[in-house]
């Protein structure tokens, strides 16, 4: 029989009493054993051998060193000054470097003394260094135990609380020794051997406590595969079940509205990309299964087009279609979009926002409850209690990310029969982060933008340059051209970044006295927001200053200027979506990426990839890397947020696919997972999703 892995509480360890099991818990929500075997090192430092300085290259971990400093240096000024110490261990020559605390590095290390030290070698252009070791005296560094030494991240408050990495590795100790060294295993004998993994036990043991590196990858691999593996059996079990569970509505028929648009309102011809996303639609929602699509693409890939068409085609099958934003300025611009692409044609098409008047709202609810409205589009008051539909057969959900899952799930209950799903997002996903995230959805790609764009300019400008970029804004303006200029808003710093648009606001009022300057953020009321954004769509101000509100989907083609702030305090695909804002007519538009002087060199490879690349995906791609998963825009958001142990999304893509395969050939022979020999994969699954709603059955 299963027993299920340790939730016994952490205060029943040795060495962990109240005070620090709170501590644990407020700092890194560890509660029971389990947690604390869960929170792996995130470095080791090889300590089984001392390496030779001759040796030594960039590619390494982090390694010992053993020898003497000849002399120090102090070279570079101001910001760039920095301690360098001469190291040798008589087989060859390299810099030890300090950037901070220059002489207390002094003071306590003496040249000419044997020492140990530890660090990260580094590779700058050919030369190699070590930037910041630790170096211990001899005598002490001789009690370090030998092998790899684990190291945990731990907070400053823990630290006060004498709860460092040590202290954590030997809670670690204690932990499994607690337990005899053993963990229930979470993958069935058949499997193991079939994939030739290391067991759980063995794993765990050595991932805290390794005992060669190559012990130490393996152990990587079985915990990353079994935390993608888990995450993907569910998805996709779930997904299975729902596939047979559900019939769909079947839109047979492409009729008349379909067929008419197509022939004789659509002013322009369909990219190949946009025809076969509509193919793939269609097939869908022929099907007789519920379609649960992903539509990605970039800004102005025309999705909105191809949402359309799809929802001719659910009115062609006598059905009713809706389509929500996320901001009520966005529901209003796909309203007008619509109507224009709609207007000689006989359909019913109606707005339904937050702010729509009463007398208007109690005329409409009525009509989309008995079906006489065809097509809604709206904002989050198409899921009020209030609405109903006669026979809603076609959702759309636009720029995904805002809405949270719970919401969505919400528009199902507004059909007996589910209606079909079409979720589209203008952020591009990493394909490994789609398989994790949407596992369940079938994804859609427009990778190809409307013939005759140019490409965006982007330019990489420092501040003390504003005297230049000022005469640049102007003479765009001058050409006819509108401008955005974006602050950043970032969480925990709201009062000075209020205070920086507002002063920006007030200095270009100054600087350029001749032109109108609006301005919108989140803290405006509804109303006022939409008076300033207005007053940029139709044209009566030049420029308009925003924090990332304007991000989502507005849509102005003479806009073909964006300034962005302090830019390096923007993720990459924030600065892509911000980026897709201008483009959009037949203008060369540009976007001039603002920032300080004084960069990290992650910030400079971001803006680097920002000044060289158009493409979303590849852009997405490059934040997964350079970030992690975790700070990705729309993996946030409550309920759909992942949270990866040791797996990461941007590395580890192959043994997210093998893993996602074996599932998967699991579910085909088995699909509720009702075998004997698969018992340990039900338990387990029950064990880490029981928590949580199953949200794959309504998304
Ligand atoms: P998205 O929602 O993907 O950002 P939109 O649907 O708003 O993009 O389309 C951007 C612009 O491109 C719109 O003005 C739209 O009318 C236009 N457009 C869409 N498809 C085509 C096409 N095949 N050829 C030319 N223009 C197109
Ligand atoms: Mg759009």
């Amino acid at each position: 029989m299963w027993i299920d892995l340790d939730k016994r509480a952490i205060t029943y360890l040795p060495g962990v009493g109240p005070r620090k099991a709170e501590i644990l818990q407020k700092e890194l929500r560890l509660v029971s054993f389990e947690d604390l075997l869960y929170y792996f090192p995130y470095k080791y430092i090889d300590r089984s051998r001392f390496y030779k300085v001759a040796e030594v290259n960039g590619n390494m971990p982090y390694i010992q060193l053993k020898g003497r400093i000849l002399y120090f240096d102090t070279v570079g000024e101001g910001r760039t000054k920095r301690l360098i110490g001469k190291f040798t261990d008589g087989t060859g020559m390299i810099d030890l470097v300090w950037f901070k605390g220059l002489s207390y590095v002094t003071d306590k290390i003496r040249p000419g003394t044997e020492y140990i030290v530890f660090g990260k070698p580094n590779e700058f252009g050919q030369v190699v260094n070590i930037p910041h070791p630790d170096i211990d005296p001899l005598d002490q560094a001789g009690q370090v135990a030998s092998g790899l030494a684990p190291f945990y991240h731990t907070t400053e408050k823990m630290k006060k609380s004498f709860l460092n990495s040590r202290a954590i590795q030997n809670l670690q100790y204690n932990l499994l020794h607690a337990i005899g060294w053993e963990v229930q295993e979470t993958l069935p004998y058949w499997l193991r051997q079939k994939i030739q993994m290391m067991p759980l036990s063995e794993a765990i043991r050595n991932i805290h406590f390794p005992e060669s590196i190559e012990k130490l990858n393996q152990a990587q691999l079985r915990l990353k595969f079994d935390e993608l593996f888990y995450i993907q059996l569910n998805i996709l079990r779930t997904a299975g079940l729902r596939k047979m569970k559900l019939k769909g509505i079947v839109f047979p028929t492409v009729g008349d509205y379909f067929n008419l648009f197509y022939a004789k309102y659509l002013p322009f011809e369909l990219t190949g990309a946009q025809k076969r996303v509509v193919r793939e639609i269609r097939a869908d929602m022929g099907s007789g299964r519920q379609m649960n699509r992903l539509l990605q693409g970039d800004v102005g890939s025309g999705k909105t087009l191809v949402a359309l068409l799809s929802m001719l085609l659910a009115v062609d099958n006598d059905c009713q279609a809706c389509m929500m934003a996320p901001t009520e300025i966005l529901a209003t611009q796909h309203y007008a979009t619509v109507m224009a692409f709609l207007k000689d044609m006989d359909i019913r098409v109606a707005l339904l926002t937050g702010s729509t008047k009463k007398s208007v709202r109690n005329k409409i609810l009525p009509a989309i409850a008995n079906g006489e409205i065809q097509l809604v589009i709206g904002t989050h008051a198409l899921i009020e209690e209030t609405v109903s539909f006669a026979s809603l057969g076609l959702a759309v959900i636009d720029e995904q990310h805002r809405f949270g899952v719970e919401q969505r799930s919400r528009l199902w209950s507004k059909s007996a029969v589910p209606p079909h799903v079409l979720v589209m997002t203008a952020t591009p996903i990493p394909r490994t982060l789609a398989m994790t995230l949407y596992g369940d959805l079938d994804v859609s790609v427009i990778d190809e933008l409307p013939p005759g764009r140019k490409p965006i300019k982007t330019l990489h400008r420092y501040d003390n340059k504003k005297a230049e970029l000022y005469h640049f804004i102007r003479k765009e303006i001058h050409a006819g051209r509108q401008v955005y200029v974006v602050y950043p808003l970032i969480e925990g710093s709201e009062k000075s970044d209020y205070k920086n648009l507002e002063e920006g606001f007030e200095l270009y009022k100054e600087i350029f006295p001749e032109y109108k300057v609006c301005m919108v953020h989140g803290r405006m009321k509804a109303a006022e927001k939409d008076t300033e954004m207005q007053k940029f769509i139709s044209g009566e101000a030049q420029i308009l200053m925003a924090t990332t509100v304007i991000e989502v989907g507005v849509n102005v083609p003479n806009a073909s200027v964006m300034i962005i702030e302090s830019a390096e305090r923007f993720g990459l695909s924030q600065l892509h979506q911000l980026r897709g804002r201008v483009g959009r007519g037949a203008d060369q538009s540009y976007c001039v990426l603002v920032t300080s002087f004084k960069l990290s060199n992650d910030t400079r490879k971001r803006l680097e990839i920002m000044v060289n690349s158009t493409d979303g995906f590849e852009i997405a791609e490059a934040d997964l890397r350079l970030r992690g998963h975790g700070d990705l825009e729309g993996t946030r958001q409550s309920g759909d947020g992942i949270d990866l142990k040791i797996a990461d999304l941007g590395a580890d893509g192959q043994i997210l696919q093998y893993a996602r395969d074996i599932a998967l050939e699991i579910l085909n022979e088995d699909p509720n997972l009702d075998a004997e020999t698969n018992q340990i994969l039900n338990e387990r699954l029950k064990s880490l999703f029981a928590r949580r709603t199953n949200w794959g059955m309504i998304s």
